[in-house]
């Protein structure tokens, strides 16, 4: 079968690799629609993990074949055969671990396990035209209704990570919220805040963006750079920030009411914390330390009683919410797709993604029709 392999730094390559092989308890699907996903995109730019890979996680398809020659597969959480149109999870919990009983899923060992693999280290491998599901994801499957796309099933992974971040703000009807970044995760956040009657100010640096988010249900968008010129009180009960900038950190900081909430949700680049002690040594030796450069008044912390909170990844008991809300099409995920991709061409995907455009939003890989 195809596939686009991850060999190196920015080196992805279509290949001809052995469509894998499955074992009892586990589906092959046949890939339609992956999107493509800033973590992947991280991963591949950076070279965080080894190759060789086959990545892509946001992944729907057609199962072709159930593992020990069955045509169905009846499982604690759903029954699938041969046939079913499905949305995959490539990170499923365990549900009773000390992390899973804090509801802290993303931190579970099991959940850090990659159950989807088009061959090689276990990646998502949406990226190919056939995908491995091992049994420990299979909780994780999701059947598209006939109604649906494929496109719109590929889209469960990302709207699950959203509609996760906005319930740890705990917000109340009526609230506001401020959105920094208005790209496909920020129009998410947007949308499904206004579904939930608050009243989102939205911010981007591109003008065309604020015509989306007022479309996406912002009560006001703004540019990223004249929010100070209008907002100098604190007046959200929470911010959301949508995109890996530091300064919209100490804005939203500023900008949120005593007890608000900031949530980052692109903060996702490790800085190297040194010791002191190796500062000076490097300093000695001539190397150039890398210093953390976020200075941050705690005081807003403790005193004004505001929190400064993460979201990272899917919460799998919002599973069937989410599937509820995108498949009914109460948030409607269609028009947030705007490119697509033949496989063959996954690396352009993958570059426009990272560039994006005035009219870019969400990219996916069209791998089979
Ligand atoms: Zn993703
Ligand atoms: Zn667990």
């Amino acid at each position: 079968m195809r596939a686009v392999v991850y060999r190196g730094v920015n080196d992805l390559r279509l290949e001809t690799v052995p469509v894998p092989r499955i074992g009892a308890h586990e589906l092959l699907v046949k890939v339609a629609v992956c999107g493509v996903c800033p973590t992947d995109i991280k991963k591949i730019h950076f070279g965080t993990v080894p190759p060789p890979r086959i990545f892509g996680h946001e992944t729907a398809g057609t199962i072709v074949k159930i593992g020990g020659g069955n045509s169905s597969l009846v499982t604690r959480h759903s029954s699938l055969k041969v046939g079913d149109r499905v949305a995959l999870h490539h990170h499923v919990p365990c549900l009773d671990c000390h992390y899973c009983r804090h509801h802290a899923f993303a931190q579970c060992e099991t959940y850090k396990r990659t159950g989807i693999t088009a061959g090689f280290e276990p990646a998502g491998g949406g990226y190919a035209e056939y995908v491995r599901v091992l049994p420990f994801v299979l909780p994780g499957v999701v059947k598209i209704p006939a109604k649906n796309t494929f496109e719109e099933g590929a889209m469960l992974e990302p709207v699950n990570t959203v509609l996760k971040a906005v319930k740890r703000l705990e917000l109340l009807r009526g609230d506001t919220v401020l959105v920094a970044g208005q790209g496909p995760i920020g129009l998410m956040f947007t949308n499904i805040l206004q579904l939930q009657g608050i009243k989102v100010l939205a911010t981007d640096l591109l003008a065309s963006r604020l015509k989306l988010a007022k479309k996406f249900g912002a009560h006001r968008a703004v540019l990223a750079n004249q929010l100070s010129t209008i907002n100098h009180q604190p007046a959200f009960d929470a911010a959301i920030i949508a995109v890996p900038s530091d300064a919209a950190v100490t804005q939203a900081l500023q900008l949120v009411r005593g007890a608000g909430k900031v949530l980052l949700f692109a903060h996702t680049k490790r800085t190297e914390v040194r010791s002191q002690k190796s500062e000076v040594r490097k300093r000695s030796s001539g190397h150039q330390p890398s210093t953390l450069n976020y200075q941050l008044d705690l005081a807003s912390i403790c005193l004004d009683e505001k929190d400064l909170i993460g979201s990272y990844s899917s919460d799998f008991t919002l599973q069937r919410e989410v599937a509820r809300l995108v498949f009914s099409r109460r948030l409607d995920v269609r028009p947030l797709i705007t490119h697509r991709f033949p496989l063959a061409e996954t690396a352009a995907a993958v570059a426009l993604a990272t560039h994006p455009t005035e009219s870019s939003l969400k990219i996916v890989v069209n791998v089979s029709g």
